[in-house]
Order: C-alpha cells, then structure tokens, then sequence
C-alpha cells in the first residue's frame, strides 16, 4: 500500500520505475512502496548527514544463484542501471542506501552455502556467521547475529578478533566477483580491491576467508585511576582477541560505576567473567552504537597510533571515550570513538558520518579499489556515489 503523502514523489519516478522493473520481470522482483522504503534505509541513518542523501530505489531484486547475477549484471551493461548490493543491510555508513535515483538494490542474502576447510572457510554471500559457527572466524563483527558475511567481506572493518587476527581485509584470500565487465577472480592481495569497497566494485558471489578454532572468550574489567597506567597495561595483552579502554563517563553510559579509566579485555580462556558472545555487542564496538541510539549524542571516530592514545587525558571530563585497539595489516592502533564532544584531537579520520570509502579506508587500499574500478567500473554503475575514483 502506498503511503498518500509520497504519492507525488512516487508518481514522478513511476515511468521510469516502470521501466526498470519491465526489465526485470524474469527475476524474483519486488516494487511495492513499503519495500521501496525498507530498502532506501539501513542502520546509517543514524546519520543526519547520511540519511539526507538516501533516494528511493525503483525495485528489489532477490537473487539466489550465480546464472541470475550474470543476467543481471548483462542488463547493468545494456541500459546502464545503477545497482545497489545489500546483504542484512546492517551498514552504519549507508552503505546499502540508494544515493541516485532509479536504484535496483540487489538482495544478496537469499545466496547461501558455505565449505569448510581444516584452515579456511568458503561461502556465498547470504551465509550467517551464527550458520558456520561463530568460533571459526578470525575476525566478526559484533553485529555478527544479524549480518551476513558477504556484508561483513564487502562493507566491514574491524570487530571481534581483529586485536589478534587482523581486519577483515588481512583474513580473505580469495573472492569471486562480477563486474559491469565481466566476472573475475581475485587472489592475495588483489582482494583488497573489492574488500570493503562496500560494493562499488561488483556483486561478491563467493569468498574465501581462514578460519580460526577459538576457545570460550573470557572478559574482565580493570580499573585505573590514571590513563598512564592503563594503556601501559593494555599494550602488554598479549594474545587478547578485543580491547577497549573507556573512561567513566563511557562506563557510566553503559550502566558501571569505575575509577577514571577501565580497560576492557577478552581472551581465549583468560581469567575473567564467561561472557556468552551474543552479549559482547554491549561490550565492543556496539558500545558507541547503543549508547547514540540511547542518549543521541553526537559521535565521530579517529584512528590512533598508539602513542596518541596519552592525549586522551585532556578529553577525559569532556567526552565519552571509547577507545578499541585493532591491527590492521600488521599495524596496531586504537580504532577510537568519541561522544557527545567536539574535540581537537589528529589521527586518520574515520568518517562515520560520510558515505563514501575514501572517508575511511587507508591509502593503500584505496588505490586498489580505485584502480579496479577505473578498469572495471567507469561509469560507475556499482553503488555508485561511493567511492571517488
Ligand atoms: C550494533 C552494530 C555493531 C556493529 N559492529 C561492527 C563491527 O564490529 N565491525 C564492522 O566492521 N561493522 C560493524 N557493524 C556494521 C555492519 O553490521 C557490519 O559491517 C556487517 O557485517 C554488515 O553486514 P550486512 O550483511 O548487514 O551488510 P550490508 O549492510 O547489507 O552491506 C554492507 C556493504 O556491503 C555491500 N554489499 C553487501 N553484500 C555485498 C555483496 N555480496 N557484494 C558486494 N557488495 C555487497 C553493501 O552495498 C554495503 O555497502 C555494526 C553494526 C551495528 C548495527
């Protein structure tokens, strides 16, 4: 049913809607306007700046098998319509949101399958973590219970694991992806082009990641009075899978009482509390997404060589800080949120409030997927809008 007051706004894009969803009649198709309106949002639009930019797509495309993405993507090619990939749509940059008008979002999570190896796992797109289990990924994100991992290889970072393991893009060694120029392999470090690329550079229809056999996580909470002597303590967790340092206004908003400074550790087996892992969301990186959604404060994010991590003292009584160490291609920094605050403050921004990937991936990286995508992508049909190439 449609919703009377977007009649208008409805009503201008019909005929070339119409068009596009003519295009598609032999797919598993959806335009209906309350499926529109679910797939022009996903969790970035706790984002003023991102939700601003969001359009409505013209149709959904549910797509389950290999021969289905080839047939899409020839019509991609043939009348140059901009595709949008979305997995479980868990995004918090708006990377599943439609940025141009006459948008096909593609649903990739109905593609499921996955093999595993003594030492890697291979899988489709649509594949859960919860369905290969949990304990065999090297990195997940805390909001694995409701993603995919195609959304997690395509659109992810950091998360649970990457302390230890690394960020996602270090723990895929193979994809296979199809591009408005043809379906490749990429192997090694050529994966880096379409690793969080949030989809600019082609549908992910199978990936291989290493796996990992991890233990019962252990957390345990220490306090500080001084930040001196807590970083000093976190960089020496050696084999720690997460860390967090908060001071007392984060662990205030997450419902503790502490001293100044409280590092947060989990461990494979380590002393502590047994923590079930659905319930580290609250205790990760979800810690900024529960605490903005609760008390809509302000948020934005810095990557941190770990020397830096001293100066946060100056910010101590001003913001909430919420600052989680990460390696990322053998670096370790502290991936840090700030909350509620302006600060002034230098580290590589990781901009939580922008929709493009050039905001937030290294320069390496980001050469790689600008590259591809000059090669594969001039046109930019794949997500477009996304990245600057
Ligand atoms: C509470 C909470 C906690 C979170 N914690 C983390 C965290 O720890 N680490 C982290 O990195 N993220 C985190 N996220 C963000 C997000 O949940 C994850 O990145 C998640 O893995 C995305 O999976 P998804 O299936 O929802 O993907 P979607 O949101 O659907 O898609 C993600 C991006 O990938 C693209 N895409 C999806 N599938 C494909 C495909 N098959 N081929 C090409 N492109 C594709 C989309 O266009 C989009 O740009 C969190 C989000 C929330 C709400």
């Amino acid at each position: 049913m449609r919703n009377p007051e977007k009649n208008i706004i409805y009503f201008k894009l019909e005929q070339s809607m119409n068009r596009i969803v003519e295009l598609l009649k032999d797919f598993d198709v959806k335009d209906d306007y309350e499926t529109l309106q679910k797939y022009s949002v996903d969790y970035g639009i706790m984002s003023k700046s991102i939700e601003s930019k969001r359009k409505l797509p013209s149709a959904v495309v549910f797509l389950k098998k290999n021969d289905e993405v080839e047939r899409l993507m020839e019509i991609v090619r043939e009348y140059h319509v901009p595709i949008v990939e979305r997995g479980k749509g868990t995004n918090t940059l708006g990377g599943a949101i439609p940025l141009k008008e006459n948008s096909v979002v593609v649903d990739l999570s109905r593609m499921k399958g996955y093999s595993t190896e003594e030492d890697s796992i291979v899988s489709l797109p649509g594949t859960e973590f919860d369905e290969v289990g949990i304990e065999k990924f090297p990195v997940l994100p805390t909001s694995f219970y409701m993603a995919s991992i195609g959304g997690f290889v395509s659109g992810g970072s950091l998360g649970l694991g990457s302390l230890k393991n690394g960020a996602i893009w270090d723990n895929v060694t193979w994809v296979e992806v199809y591009t408005p120029s043809g379906r490749k392999e990429l192997k090694g470090d050529e994966v880096k082009a379409v690793v969080q690329a949030g989809g600019t550079n082609g549908i992910i229809t199978k990936m291989k990641l290493k796996s990992v056999k991890r233990g019962k996580i252990r957390v345990r909470r220490t306090q500080f009075s001084s930040l001196e002597k807590a970083v000093d303590y976190a960089v020496n967790q050696d084999g720690a899978e997460f860390l967090s340092i908060r001071n007392k206004k984060m662990m205030s908003a997450m419902g503790y009482q502490s001293e100044n400074w409280t590092v947060i550790v989990g461990e494979e087996e380590g002393g502590g509390e047994d923590v079930v892992f659905r319930d580290l969301i609250t205790n990760f990186a979800g810690a900024y997404y529960t605490v903005v959604n609760k008390m809509k404060v302000s948020y934005a994010s810095l990557d941190l060589p770990l020397y830096k991590l001293y100066e946060l003292n100056e910010l101590k009584d001003e913001c909430m800080v919420d600052a989680e160490l990460s390696k990322s291609q053998g670096i370790m920094f502290s991936h840090t949120y700030f909350l509620d605050c302006n600060f002034k403050l230098e580290g590589y921004k990781f901009d939580l409030h922008s929709v493009l990937i050039n905001d937030r991936a290294e320069k390496d990286r980001l050469s790689k997927m600008i590259e591809f995508k000059r090669k594969y992508d001039p046109e930019d049909l794949m997500n477009p809008g996304k990245l600057m190439f």
